[in-house]
């Protein structure tokens, strides 16, 4: 039947509902065939030591060259992807692609890489990270996963499951932008997270909000009283810098110390700080 025939109803078309579920599905399309035709780019943004400024590690993070889009953060994709279940065979690819860029890496770097609750429920997914290592030959050690509140929130007995799956293999569990949801510390004390990332909204409001600067320094107190190692995200100048130092902060990422960039620039910053390492014990 030719569209505008009589007896349907075009306001039904134009229900933004079916809209945006229409938009979605293209979407999750177009997502699938990004994944197939090799679309994805891991970038990688610098962690450090607060005492002495020096990079530890990086933070895979997703980036999509979309034809006619140009580069994509996943704030513009990763949700749809979560929504639609792609984010399962998405995310093994960041962990696979993560995996191989980190063993080509100096060994005093380490990797962490993102993971969404939809991924924690596959009852494979430690099976995932561990396929990955032996893969790409990669020491457990150098690997973090990050999961966020809501993983936490989601289910618990089954979290408390995979966490213990990834820590018998050896890697580390963070707990990425702490603060932003509900999670308690109360909360986190139930769980064998090795690391602490407070949100970078909090460190963003810190030297304004008064309230914002208290509960980052409360979580750092708390955190000391867990054992558990803080990293403040967002860290973009001098005066958060001396701010975490002063109260104990571990660590760091944030533009201060370089944004999220391109493998080879990653890897050509760990080689002028391997450099400089080497310079400094030869001089003393
Ligand atoms: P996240 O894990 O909290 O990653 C940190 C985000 O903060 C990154 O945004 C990074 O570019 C940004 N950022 C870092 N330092 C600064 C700073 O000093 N100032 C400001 N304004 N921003 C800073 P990005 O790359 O857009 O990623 C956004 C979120 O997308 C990530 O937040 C993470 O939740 C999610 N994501 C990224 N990659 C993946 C992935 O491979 N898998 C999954 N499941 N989620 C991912
Ligand atoms: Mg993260
Ligand atoms: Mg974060
Ligand atoms: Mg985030």
């Amino acid at each position: 039947r030719a569209k505008g025939d009589a007896g349907e109803s075009p306001r039904f078309y134009e229900s933004r509902m079916d809209e945006a579920v229409r938009a979605r599905s293209a979407v999750a399309m177009e997502l699938r065939e990004a994944l197939a035709r090799g679309e994805f780019e891991l970038w990688f943004q610098p962690q450090a030591l607060l005492a002495d400024g020096r990079i530890t590690g990086f933070e895979a993070l997703l980036r999509w060259r979309r034809p006619g889009h140009g580069l994509t953060l996943p704030g513009e994709f990763v949700p749809v992807a979560e929504q639609t279940g792609l984010i399962r065979p998405i995310g093994a690819w960041v962990i696979g692609e993560a995996c191989r860029a980190a063993a080509d890496w100096p060994e005093a770097f380490g990797v962490s890489v993102n993971a969404s609750p939809g991924q924690l429920t596959q009852t494979d997914f430690a099976e995932q990270v561990s396929d990955a290592l032996l893969a790409a030959r990669l020491a457990p050690e150098r690997l973090e996963i990050e999961l966020t509140e809501a993983s936490l929130i989601a289910d618990h007995g089954r979290l408390l499951e995979v966490m213990v799956e990834l820590k018998a293999l050896g890697v580390r569990v963070a707990m990425d932008d702490y603060g932003a949801g509900l999670a308690s510390l109360g909360a986190l004390r139930s769980f064998p997270f090795d690391r602490l990332k407070i949100d970078r909204a909090f460190i963003d409001a810190m030297d304004r909000d008064p309230a914002a600067a208290a509960m980052v320094e409360a979580t750092l107190l708390q955190a000391r009283a867990l054992n558990m190692p803080v990293m403040a995200e967002g860290v973009e100048d001098a005066s958060h810098l001396e701010r975490l130092r002063r109260h104990g902060c571990e660590q760091a990422q944030g533009y201060y110390f370089g944004r999220p960039m391109p493998l080879a620039e990653a890897r050509r910053l760990m080689d002028r700080a391997a450099g400089g390492a080497a310079a400094a014990s030869a001089a003393s």
